[in-house]
């Protein structure tokens, strides 16, 4: 069998580290990088340390705002796909490249799979959920990460097959947490001790696109009264600087550049606690059993907010630093599988070519 996967980000070719090695041992892949968001030297780590495979094919489509880099994807994958003729096209999570990957796809006749799909914010606002919907809709093969998006999609009715296979990212950190804890010298590097510290993820469009919630986040970590380690995400970066807040953020915080998985995860497990806006790091920190503080109103793994160990603060400083000490839960719910998602994903492949 033949499958085209479509990537377009960071979380996308973690969870690819995953399918992509049981993927290629039964069958042929081509990967297609959008360049959404496209980091050279990153994609290199991502590569040496995770076993992610070059992408055979890069489409250099970084920048513009969502509708025009939908449309410059779309423009580009539906001549590709039909060139490919793969008899699947794989994608992943929620971004542009997802619904695009997934629409050339719809329109070339070739069935889709969709990995982590059925997850709902219910923020419509969010372009996130307006690209899980949609490539939900137009999926054959919806593989989903937890009986909640199972649950979702079972009330939705959609025209493709649910079939559970759990979280692929729970695949990676299964194989990679421990490997990544032994590594202490991101610690040193940025002057923290374990325990002692708070590793910070923000870039959601809600929080840093409109400056007065941009001035909040701003203010919130400034408040923090722990040592915060910042990797700053790219359009973060630019909204700060934009705004002329990166200098004085500087002076509170200690920014670094985005960090290859292993140096993030020690970080994350090391950590007192993890401030973020980000979907997969609400759940690797619950993976990690780490104190989770979630920058967002809603959050799609309501599992890790249910068992209390993930809390939703929005940008209310004084609810974040409460939620930085909360102790934490004593019962660890496992709902996104055992760590052997992959495998199905690919067993439910398989039977596409039936
Ligand atoms: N991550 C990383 N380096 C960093 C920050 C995050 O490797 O400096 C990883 C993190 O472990 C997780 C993924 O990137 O696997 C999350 O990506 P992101 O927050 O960009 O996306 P989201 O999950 O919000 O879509």
């Amino acid at each position: 069998m033949r499958v085209l996967t479509v990537l377009g980000n960071r979380p996308q070719s973690v969870k690819a580290a995953a399918v992509s090695r049981v993927l290629r041992t039964r069958h042929e892949e081509v990967l297609v990088h959008t360049g959404q968001h496209f980091d050279d030297e990153l994609s290199t780590i991502f590569e040496r340390e995770l076993g992610v495979p070059k992408p055979e094919i890069q489409l250099g489509l970084g920048g513009g705002g969502n509708t025009e880099q939908t449309a410059r994807q779309l423009a580009a994958l539906g001549p590709l796909v039909a060139e490919q003729r793969p008899d699947v096209v794989l994608v992943y999570g929620d971004t542009n490249s997802t619904l695009t990957g997934g629409l050339a796809a719809v329109q070339a006749g070739i069935p889709v799979a969709h990995v982590e799909a059925g997850m709902r914010s219910w923020d419509w606002s969010m372009p996130e959920e307006q690209n899980r919907v949609l490539t939900d809709a137009l999926s054959d093969l919806l593989l989903v990460p937890s009986r909640t998006a199972q649950a979702n999609l079972e009330r939705e009715h959609p025209r493709g097959r649910i079939v559970w296979v759990g979280d692929v990212m729970v695949d990676v950190a299964d194989l990679f947490r421990p490997i990544a804890a032994q590594n202490t010298a991101v610690l040193e590097r940025y002057g923290v001790e374990p325990g002692g510290f708070v590793v910070c993820t923000a870039h959601r469009a809600a929080n840093v696109d409109d400056p007065a919630r941009l001035r909040a986040l701003v203010d919130l970590l400034v408040a923090v009264p722990y040592p915060v380690v910042l990797p700053l995400h790219p359009r973060t970066k630019a909204r700060l600087t934009a705004a002329g807040w990166l200098d004085e953020l500087a002076r509170h915080v200690t920014l670094a550049p985005p960090l290859g998985y292993l140096d993030f995860t020690a970080l994350l497990v090391h950590a007192h606690a993890v401030l973020t806006d980000s979907g997969g790091v609400q759940k690797e920190a619950f993976l990690a059993r780490a104190r989770c503080v979630t920058m967002r109103d809603t959050t799609e793994w309501v599992e890790t907010v249910e068992s209390g160990w993930n809390v939703l603060v929005d940008l209310d400083a004084e609810q974040a630093i409460a939620a930085l000490d909360r102790p934490l839960p004593a019962e660890h719910p496992q709902p996104y599988g055992d760590g052997r998602a992959a495998e199905r994903v690919v067993d439910a492949l398989d039977t596409l070519d039936a």
